[in-house]
């Protein structure tokens, strides 16, 4: 099956690096039109130039902080006028917060990961649901995490957003569902991205271990339920969003696919 999104117009948030960047590739590589964003401008633009020479297709990069709303009306407005109106949303720019016991975690690291990783895509959705009516046709794709429906108990600000983000794409498919916009929640775990690199080579350097043995020694200790026995590729993420994008996916809606490698015990 060859999916196609020739004429669609995908914008992805945090598409500078990591499944972000590999969604915005695949999104492109079924020849959708693509716009990227993220904080970075040289990551953003470099990026936007890698998708460019392996698809053949133009990327607009749009240099924005999703946590704040003059940024995301400006970058809507900018997709709007370079490319038209958005008709794929994927909201995946976010951060972990402070890792570590809930005792030493302050209240205001809540706060702030909740308006990053939360607001931030209801502030995109509102930009974005007027047009997307208007066509009787959308995709919103929120990225959320294992640790939405698995919390890992040194996670607790990072765990709250994600399950807040499962709830509310489930929320908004009931909302939109009438005007044919497919509103589902793709949720990873453990995928080798520079956020997951950046973790692993820290904890490798205070245990004097191999990025290998310290990769294997994760999996063993913190996420046992990977059946598969390694790390995920950002391929494999990418792969899934671009689905869910497509029409090959257009009676999903409300849906939480964990692309997690069996990680979720759950059924
Ligand atoms: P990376 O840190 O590798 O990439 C994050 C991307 O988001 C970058 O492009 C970054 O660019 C951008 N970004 C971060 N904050 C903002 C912001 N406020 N405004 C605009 N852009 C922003 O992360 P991953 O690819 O690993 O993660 C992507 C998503 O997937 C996140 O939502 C994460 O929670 C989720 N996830 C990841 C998993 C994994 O194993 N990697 C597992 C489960 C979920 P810049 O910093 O320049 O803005």
């Amino acid at each position: 099956m060859t999916l196609s999104l020739s004429g669609k117009i995908a914008l992805v948030t945090g598409g500078s690096k990591g499944i972000g960047f590999a969604a915005a590739l695949s999104l492109s590589e079924a020849r959708a039109k693509v716009a990227i964003c993220s904080r970075n401008l040289e990551e953003l633009r470099q990026a936007a130039a890698d998708i460019e020479a392996r698809t053949g297709h133009r990327v607009l990069a749009v240099q924005a902080d999703v946590s704040s709303q003059a940024d995301v009306d400006r970058l809507v407005a900018e997709v709007e006028a370079g490319l038209g109106g958005i008709d794929i949303l994927v909201n995946n720019a976010g951060g972990v917060g402070q890792i570590g016991p809930f005792e030493e975690i302050p209240t205001d690291i809540y706060t702030s990961l909740y308006e990053a990783n939360v607001v931030s895509m209801v502030r995109l959705v509102k930009a974005v649901l007027p047009v997307m009516k208007a066509k009787k046709w959308g995709r919103i794709i929120n990225i959320s995490s294992e640790n939405g429906l698995q919390p890992d108990p040194d996670m607790t600000p990072y765990n709250l957003t994600k399950a807040a983000i499962i709830n509310f794409s489930k929320s908004l498919s009931r909302s939109v569902g009438s005007y044919n916009i497919l509103v589902n929640t793709v949720s990873p775990a453990f995928i080798m991205t520079p956020l997951v690199k950046d973790m692993l080579e820290g904890i490798a350097a205070r245990q004097h271990t191999s990025l290998q043995e310290t990769t294997q020694q994760f999996l063993a200790q913190k996420r046992p339920g990977i059946e598969l026995k390694r790390a995920g590729t950002i391929e494999e993420v990418g792969a899934a969003i671009a689905f869910l994008a497509s029409d090959a996916a257009s009676f999903i809606t409300g849906t939480n696919l964990r692309v997690d490698g069996g990680s979720v015990t759950s059924i």
